[in-house]
């Protein structure tokens, strides 16, 4: 079974991509929980949170960066957003490979749903 973000990541389907470099990758989510809701992924097949590698931490820091990035330039970082990974189905996760997704621009309630 392929994995859609690999195939993304490959240029095999489309996204609307909006920050590209060797390693990582970001787009926008195709059904948005807010009005800012990118998504943020390594190029690397890394299917969950959990298969995190000692050898992958620098990326996955770099994912960070990326994201960091990306809410201050849609003018959301001051005025707060979430980061999210979920991780397993109980959690919501539909997608195996593992993403970052950045939500702002209104409101966010706590505890999550
Ligand atoms: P998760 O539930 O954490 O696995 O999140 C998967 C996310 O990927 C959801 O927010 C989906 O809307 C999003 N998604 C699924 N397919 C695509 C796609 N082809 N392009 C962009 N976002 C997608
Ligand atoms: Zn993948």
């Amino acid at each position: 079974m392929g994995c859609i973000f690999c195939e993304i990541a490959e240029k095999k389907r489309p996204a609307r991509i909006i920050y590209e470099d060797d390693h990582a990758l970001a787009f926008e989510d195709i059904n948005p929980q807010a009005p800012v809701h990118a998504l943020v992924i390594p190029k690397k097949h890394i299917s969950t949170n959990l298969e995190i590698k000692e050898e992958d931490n620098a990326l996955i820091g770099h994912l960070f960066q990326i994201a960091n990035r990306i809410a201050k330039d849609r003018g959301i970082a001051e005025r707060g957003f979430r980061l999210v990974i979920n991780c397993n189905p109980e959690s919501g996760q539909t997608v195996f490979h593992i993403h970052l997704h950045i939500v702002g621009g209104r409101l966010m309630h706590w505890p999550p749903g």
